[in-house]
């Protein structure tokens, strides 16, 4: 593995570092206080920004819009941008498009690419992803109520799902929806689009989760789907082919995640670092930088941060250089430990502020209750660490070891 980072990934992590540090950092105290859709119309002008300076939607196709760059440079993007809770959205590469795309970009029918695709990468569009349920385990979703079934030229689709995010002000979901319930667990399910204005489309609401109930991009939906009606040309990819792409979805989305993470660690990090190198305490004027437990904790996040990104960065590297399935132990790793860091990192920076730690006078108590989230979604690091475990307990079975 290389670890030199190319001249041109310099001038672009370079580029977007600024733009984070001079764009979007200064707009986060109205981002904490404000509806996310009131701030729209001061977004849209950052998004026109990126664009003209030809850093939009960096991990997309070039012949989409894109920027075309491959997952290694990609996952250096992620880092950069995962510094603001604005980074990814402005940049035109934000879950859960992003994964949308990739789904699209392989599997779509040249008019579901002319449709939903090509004004989703220009970010003329959002969309969701409606796969987890109210009343079954996200955590086992082959465990599935939602059913999509056959009538005339149409799916008619009915099922409760709920964290489907960004679904408010999205203009289609990629629905999960049982079609074969005959065929065996894993081949049941297919993905399905459903344009937000179809009828029998009901978002519920909008969830509040950890106090905040959120707008637009930033919200997470409950959606009630009741008869809902669209063309069978609507599927996506083959039927009963809902699992196997959903796999695929995930495999680089959580390299995506894992660095956008790593850029949260090295931001508070430095909030951590800044706040106990100022803070005086004690009338001698010693900092708390001067405090062992302190610099226990600094030395201690900087070397998890450290493991965290190169175990990322190695997971991506075999991802591309040996296949999603070769890196399948690598991905479940990176997904609860990069995950646990995050938590653990940003914990201590809120612990070193103390009571201003709470507030949000800075970004950090934000990102401790959005970012709990990570140790629950795209799987549960319980659910992880069994599959990574049972996998490492194979190679031992029958084995001697002295
Ligand atoms: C912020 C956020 C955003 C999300 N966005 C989306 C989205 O866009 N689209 C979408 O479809 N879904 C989304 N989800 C849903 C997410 O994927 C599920 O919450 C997740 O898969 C877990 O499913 P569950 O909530 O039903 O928990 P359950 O499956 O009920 O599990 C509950 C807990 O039980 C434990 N557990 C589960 N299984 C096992 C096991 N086998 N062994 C031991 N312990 C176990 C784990 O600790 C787990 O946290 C989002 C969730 C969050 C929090």
């Amino acid at each position: 593995m290389d670890f030199a980072i190319s001249e041109k990934m310099q001038a672009v992590t370079g580029m977007m570092a600024e733009f984070v540090e001079k764009e979007l950092i200064p707009l986060e105290p109205e981002f904490l206080m404000k509806d996310f859709k009131a701030m729209l119309p001061d977004l849209s002008e950052k998004r026109r920004m990126v664009k003209q300076m030809e850093l939009w939607a960096p991990n997309h196709p070039k012949e989409l819009g894109g920027m075309g760059l491959d997952l290694m440079e990609h996952a250096l993007v992620s880092e950069v941008l995962g510094r603001s809770p604005l980074g990814h959205y402005i940049f035109g590469c934000q879950a859960p498009d992003a994964g949308n795309i990739e789904i699209l970009h392989k599997y779509g029918t040249e008019k579901q690419k002319k449709q939903y695709l090509k004004p989703l990468v220009a970010g003329d569009i959002r969309s969701c992803f409606s796969m987890t349920e109210v009343e079954l385990p996200g955590s086992n979703p082959v465990m599935m109520d939602t059913t999509a079934v056959k009538g005339g030229d149409a799916y008619i689709i009915n099922g409760q799902k709920w964290y489907s995010s960004s679904a408010d002000g999205a203009a289609f979901a990629i629905v999960m929806a049982v079609t074969n319930p005959e065929a065996a667990p894993h081949l049941r399910a297919s993905m399905i689009i459903v344009p937000t204005d179809t009828p029998g489309f009901n978002l519920v609401r909008n969830i509040s989760v950890m106090g905040h109930k959120g707008s637009d991009y930033f919200s997470h939906a409950e959606i009630l789907y009741q008869s809902c009606q669209v063309p069978q040309e609507n599927l996506l990819g083959p039927e009963g082919f809902g699992f196997v792409i959903a796999q695929e979805r995930l495999g680089p989305g959580r390299i995506h995640h894992c660095m956008r993470w790593i850029g949260i660690c090295n931001r508070v990090f430095d909030l951590m670092c800044a706040r106990a190198s100022e803070r005086i305490i004690s009338p001698d004027r010693k900092t708390l930088s001067t405090r062992q437990i302190i610099q226990s904790w600094i030395a201690e996040c900087a070397a998890d941060i450290q493991a965290a990104r190169l175990m990322t960065l190695h997971a991506a590297w075999k991802i591309e250089n040996l296949g999603v399935k070769e890196a399948r132990e690598d991905i479940a790793l990176i997904k609860f430990f990069v995950a646990n860091v995050m938590q653990t990192v940003i914990d201590r920076a809120l612990q070193v502020h103390g009571g201003l730690g709470m507030t949000d006078d800075t970004i950090i108590s934000f990102l401790y209750r959005h970012e709990r989230a990570a140790r629950i979604y795209d799987g549960p690091d319980e659910v992880h660490k069994m599959a990574v475990a049972r996998r490492i307990l194979r190679g031992y079975a029958g084995r001697k070891v002295k």
